[in-house]
């Protein structure tokens, strides 16, 4: 009798002590009003007019008090201040640590812009008051998306699958025989051409459901979100068509969330072909691969989530004294003129470089884990794909998910490779050459560790 008594009590611990895994989502409009300075290129736009809204959507997950939050933004990407704003409010309306949440953003180019501390402030005009009004707001709405998923937080099952997007996106540098340094976004190949590097066509599907509904999805795919085009109208580009048409095909109420993965050399234009596929035929192609996927996804075990967040402290680049002077001297007509995307990308590189010397560029890597087989690794900026695949192959989890330009953005992160071949990234690039390859090495230790606990 005692003995029964004793085994009760210790069953009613257990259970006590495994609590579910709960998950909550939400999603907050954060579409700007007209005339909102807009992101993703080397010019002013004012926003005008809206073609479909954009969305601070965010995942909270819980088991055993610890709480994670995965929110991703509709905008060209993160800065560190916003990111700290919106960790420290969380923090304090939440109660969720601010190392506890990742915050990211899809790059679409048709959204607000965010200050840069450099004179990409100035040529997109942020600094205004309408871009102000905008990005002063950011850290609440993202709190307050985080507080209403936390407010929904519902015992779930996850199950997990990778479907295949073959033929979608292409590798945007492109080497010719006999020349060194790589093309960049030709409008179409000749037959001495070939990419640079691969892409990767794995879409990543995590999905949570409670009872037998899907609450929440996060989704993953490579691939620059320039499709809209750069006009004034606000749109999320294909994550916008993407996750719309994954919620509306298996689960109305579910928010879908997407997560941009290393697709720093990667977007949407077919070179061979010279095809350029719209907003809905891409965001409708993603969602056809996790259609594929769905009926393959399979049940994962879940655990507390396990964090780990590490500072990484990079080396600037540096620049020759001839480099310096030519950057100086097209920077004082820059407002006025427009010298083309790769000369003012490395000018404002230059000066910003040389503005920051003194200040260490840091570099935040964090990994989520919630489960033996899932873990989500955010790392901030613009990473080369092959980063990406380096990253994913070597992971000792079979599902992970990478969030790029996540908690903040350090601007392009190329591999080694691509360095002597030159171009966009590497002239616009902050940080030096084997700094991509150190971040991947960090995130492989942090995802060791919270394999192995
Ligand atoms: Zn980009």
């Amino acid at each position: 009798m005692a003995s029964r008594l004793l085994s009760a009590l210790f069953l009613a611990t257990i259970s006590l002590h495994a609590g579910d895994f709960r998950v909550g989502a939400a999603r907050v409009d954060i579409t700007p009003k007209d005339g909102t300075p807009l992101g993703g290129y080397y010019r002013f736009r004012g926003s005008a007019g809206v073609l479909d809204p954009l969305y601070a959507k965010t995942i909270v997950m819980e088991k055993d008090g610890v709480h994670a939050a995965i929110v991703v933004l509709d905008l060209s990407g993160t800065v560190r201040p916003i990111v700290a704003a919106a960790r420290k409010a969380i923090q304090e309306q939440c109660g969720i640590e601010g190392d506890h949440v990742l915050i990211s953003g899809t790059h679409t180019h048709t959204g607000p812009q965010q200050p840069r501390e450099s004179m990409m402030d100035d040529i997109t005009k942020v600094n205004s008051p309408a871009g102000l009004s905008y990005t002063s707001s950011l850290p609440g709405w993202i709190a307050d998306s985080v507080k209403q998923a936390k407010a929904r937080l519902a015992p779930v099952k996850a199950s997990a699958a990778i479907g295949r997007a073959e033929g979608i996106s292409f590798n945007r540098r492109i080497l010719r025989e006999g020349q060194k340094e790589a093309i960049w976004q030709p409008q179409k190949l000749t037959p001495q051409d070939r990419p640079a590097g691969p892409v990767d066509p794995d879409v990543g599907v995590l999905v949570f459901d409670a009872g037998d509904k899907p609450v929440a999805s996060l989704l993953n795919f490579a691939m620059h979100p320039t499709s809209v085009g750069g006009g004034v109208k606000i749109s999320a580009d294909y994550p916008g068509v993407f996750t719309r048409l994954v919620s509306e095909r298996h689960g109305a109420e579910m928010i879908s969330v997407f997560a941009n993965g290393c697709c720093g050399n990667i977007n949407h234009n077919d070179y061979v072909n010279g095809k350029r596929r719209s907003t809905l035929e891409l965001g409708t192609a993603l969602a056809d691969a996790v259609d594929a996927a769905w009926p393959q996804l399979k049940p994962v075990e879940t655990f507390a989530p396990r964090i780990r967040s590490e500072q990484v402290t990079l080396t600037r680049r540096s620049f020759t004294e001839a480099q310096i002077a030519k950057a100086k001297d097209m920077a004082a007509n820059m407002l006025t003129k427009n010298f083309g995307t790769v000369p003012m990308a490395e000018t404002v590189c230059i000066l910003e470089t040389l503005d920051k010397k003194d200040k260490p560029l840091l570099a935040e890597v964090q990994v989520i884990a919630i489960s033996d087989e899932v873990a989500i690794v955010a790392l901030p900026g613009e990473i080369f794909v092959e980063l990406g695949l380096a990253l994913k192959k070597a992971s000792p989890f079979k599902h992970t998910f990478i969030a790029e330009l996540a908690n903040g953005s350090i601007g392009y992160v190329p591999n080694q490779e691509a360095w002597p071949q030159g171009n966009y990234e590497i002239v616009s690039a902050r940080c030096e050459a084997g700094s991509g390859e150190k971040l991947v090495e960090v995130a492989l230790k942090l995802l060791g560790e919270v394999k192995k606990r």
